[in-house]
Order: structure tokens, then C-alpha cells, then sequence
């Protein structure tokens, strides 16, 4: 009798696991269903970003040295370096996101190389993607536009001529630190520069330095952090998603 029901239950589990690899069903996931973004077809700005800079103002940004108000100008709707008053950052802090940035280097070319159309995004105020003028503008490789600084060279340069409009389209992985200070996660970055993609998911190896090595000190979340590096950047429509 016991054997006869093993044997039965045999026969139904075997029934059971033909029917799931048999079955279409078996293998479709239908629970969660991924919640609606809608996106804006006038200015691609998906529902569910945090609008960071529409033009209007730098109510969202503060003076990194002084923690004051942002002093970069604000023409039509861009914002504009104003050399000698410093880097600017978010008020906010964030983790690991999808940022959207756009951005103008000065249509007048002056110096070269590092010193042309120089400025930068840094996540968490530490990890650097180079913004510089990198048309016929040969600098060390990995400090052109689209580097990440003195870490990785992009995979090609798809910068525009001075004076054009560009866009950034980056997705930040942030690093996680355990409770003793040790980095338990790298960083890592994505980024697509005017729709191509130069840097695919490479590992964060520290901070980007000028001098020296990566260093990897312990931080929470931190802000966005863009460059006063002397010259007249322009940025607008900038966007984050909190990921
Ligand atoms: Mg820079």
C-alpha cells in the first residue's frame, strides 16, 4: 500500500514539473506590475524625476564654500559659471540615481586643453564625470569630457563643437561603507554623452583626484556638486531619479 502511494505521488510530481516546462504560464511573472511613468514629450522629463534646475531659479543650489545662495548667473533658461564664485551644490543629498544634465561649453574658444571649457559633475561631491570642450581639444584621455576623472578615459568622444548644447545622461550607483568605515560596494557609473554611451558600468575606485589616488573614506549620501573651474560653463534642464 505505502509503495503503490509513493509510486502515485512520484507520477503527480512528475506530472506537475512536465507541465511547467511545458507550459508557457510557468515561466511568466505577472506580480509586481511595474508602476506608469509618464514622460513629457515636450521635454522628455519623466513624472517621476526631481527637477533640479528648470530655468526659473537656484532655489535648489547653494554656494559650496560659503553654504549661501548659488551666485552662478541665470540667462533665459540656463545658468552660467561665474568664475571666482566657486563650485555650486544640491541643498538635497541623494544616493544613487538616473541624472539628466545638459550643458554648453563657451562658443569663444580660450586656452586649451584642461584649461578650455572646464568644469564637471561630481556625485556626492567626491566622484567626478568631466565636463571640458574635448572638440580638437586633446588633453590627457582620461581627463577629457565624459571621464571619469583620471579613472576612466570614455569609450569614444562624442562631444560637440563649442557652443552647442549637450546632455549627460548618467546613472550613479553609489557606494555603501560598513559600520566600521570599510567600503563594502564600489560606486559605479553609466554614461551617455549626447545619446552614446562612453562609460559602461565601470567600478568607481575611490575619489577623483587631481593629485594622487582614489581615496575611499567612509560618507553617507551626499550632494550634486557642479564646477567653478574659471570658465563659463552654461547648464540647464537638469533632473535627477532617486533610484
Ligand atoms: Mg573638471
Amino acid at each position: 500500500m505505502k509503495r503503490i502511494f509513493l509510486t502515485a505521488v512520484c507520477i503527480v510530481v512528475w506530472i506537475n514539473s512536465y507541465a511547467q516546462i511545458t507550459q508557457p504560464e510557468a515561466s511568466e511573472v505577472w506580480e509586481p506590475e511595474p508602476r506608469v511613468v509618464h514622460v513629457d514629450s515636450d521635454n522628455w522629463i519623466p513624472s517621476d524625476a526631481t527637477v533640479l534646475f528648470d530655468g526659473t531659479d537656484l532655489s535648489q543650489w547653494e554656494s559650496t564654500n560659503t553654504g549661501g545662495p548659488a551666485e552662478w548667473t541665470i540667462t533665459d533658461d540656463f545658468m552660467t559659471v561665474k568664475a571666482g564664485t566657486g563650485n555650486i551644490q544640491t541643498k538635497a543629498s541623494f544616493g544613487s540615481m538616473q541624472l539628466h544634465i545638459e550643458f554648453r561649453t563657451p562658443s569663444v574658444i580660450e586656452g586649451e586643453g584642461q584649461g578650455r571649457g572646464n568644469s564637471g559633475v561630481f556625485f556626492q561631491k567626491r566622484y567626478e564625470v568631466q565636463v571640458l570642450d574635448s572638440y580638437k581639444n586633446r588633453t590627457y584621455s582620461n581627463g577629457q569630457a565624459g571621464s571619469v576623472y583620471k579613472q576612466y578615459l570614455p569609450l569614444v568622444n562624442a562631444s560637440l563643437p563649442p557652443g552647442k548644447w549637450q546632455k549627460y545622461d548618467i546613472i550613479f550607483d553609489a557606494p555603501e561603507f560598513n559600520k566600521d568605515g570599510i567600503k563594502v560596494r564600489s560606486a559605479y557609473l553609466t554614461v551617455f554623452h549626447n545619446g552614446v554611451l562612453i562609460q559602461n558600468h565601470v567600478e568607481v575606485l575611490g575619489t577623483t583626484e587631481y593629485i594622487g589616488f582614489p581615496k575611499n573614506i567612509a560618507h553617507t549620501e551626499d550632494k550634486i556638486m557642479l564646477q567653478d573651474h574659471s570658465n563659463p560653463i552654461s547648464y540647464r534642464n537638469i533632473w535627477i531619479r532617486n533610484l
